[in-house]
């Protein structure tokens, strides 16, 4: 099986981006975990770094993407977690269909995003974000381990050619100064610390939206060709700040995922400034 006959299978479930690399290891994300940068999720999933150890019995890892609308500017709701939950959930049809075939498949326990630029795909902008392109920076990944017989790999890409160049949009957007001109600073941006607890002051002054801070995406022009979409009077309604913290959260772990329960009820203290 390769690449067009995996895009077969992906068509019909309408995921975009597909791509079939040999295992790799992640020496970046063997270094953040050890040196404890990795987010609490990340650190409760225990992701592995070196897949052909986690997977021995895999030759490949399929990556797979897919590009999402942005909601409106102000809108309050972060549309990634949305995004990402749809994906895994479409990823599992995927799964379905190969193992339909015979295919051992199963979905890796491995830092996506890390994976995606060890294997040359896409580029960390100035906002520290993976941007693939034509997709921009929305974009939920998904990576399973797969057993092929005689895989034949893509040649590894010549790196995307979407460089920030002299553009500084982000870093005017920013509302907390997390991007300069040497690059983005964890330690003063509201996505990497909007979950801590307690949440530091910075982070309840200048928090606006649910699920994350979407300031730098909305103006980058790599998602220029995105045009946002209104959430729906249900989405709004699972997603109300006072609703999650009522304790009637059942409605926004379906659209988001249950691994996402802390970072819901995280971020709907910050936003309700109930701490
Ligand atoms: S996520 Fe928000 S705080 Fe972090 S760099 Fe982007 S705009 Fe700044
Ligand atoms: S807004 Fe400009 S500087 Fe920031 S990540 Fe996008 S292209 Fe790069």
């Amino acid at each position: 099986m390769q690449n067009a006959e995996i895009s077969v299978l992906c068509r019909p479930l309408d995921i975009p981006f597909s791509r079939l690399i040999p295992p790799l290891s992640s020496p970046s994300w063997a270094a953040a975990r050890a040196e404890g940068r990795v987010d609490a999720v990340a650190h409760e999933r225990q992701l592995h770094a070196d897949t052909g150890a986690a997977y021995p019995w895999a030759n490949v890892l399929l990556l797979l993407a897919q590009c999402y609308d942005p909601f409106p500017a102000g809108c309050g709701i972060s549309p990634y977690y949305i995004a990402s939950n749809t994906f895994y959930h479409k990823t599992n049809a995927l799964l379905d269909a190969l193992q339909e075939r015979d295919i051992r498949a199963e979905r890796a326990k491995i830092p996506f995003r890390a994976v995606f630029l060890e294997a040359g795909i896409g580029r960390v902008g100035r906002n520290a974000l993976l941007s693939i392109e034509p997709y921009g920076t929305r974009v939920a990944l998904q990576v399973l381990a797969l057993a092929l017989e005689d895989p034949i790999f893509d040649p590894i890409p010549a790196r995307d050619a979407w460089g920030c160049g002299s553009c500084t949009v982000c870093q005017d957007a920013c509302p907390t100064g997390a991007i300069d001109e040497s690059g983005w600073h964890g330690e003063r941006c509201l996505r990497a610390h909007y979950y801590d607890d307690p949440p530091p002051p910075w982070v309840l002054a200048h928090a606006d939206t649910l699920l994350g801070c979407e300031h730098c995406q909305n103006v980058c022009p790599r998602n220029a060709h995105l045009r946002a979409v209104e959430p729906s009077a249900e989405t709004r309604a699972a997603l109300d700040p006072a609703r999650i913290l009522s304790g009637d959260i059942a409605p926004a772990l379906t659209l988001v995922g249950k691994n996402q329960k802390r970072h819901l009820i995280r971020s709907a203290v910050v936003l309700t400034k109930r701490i």
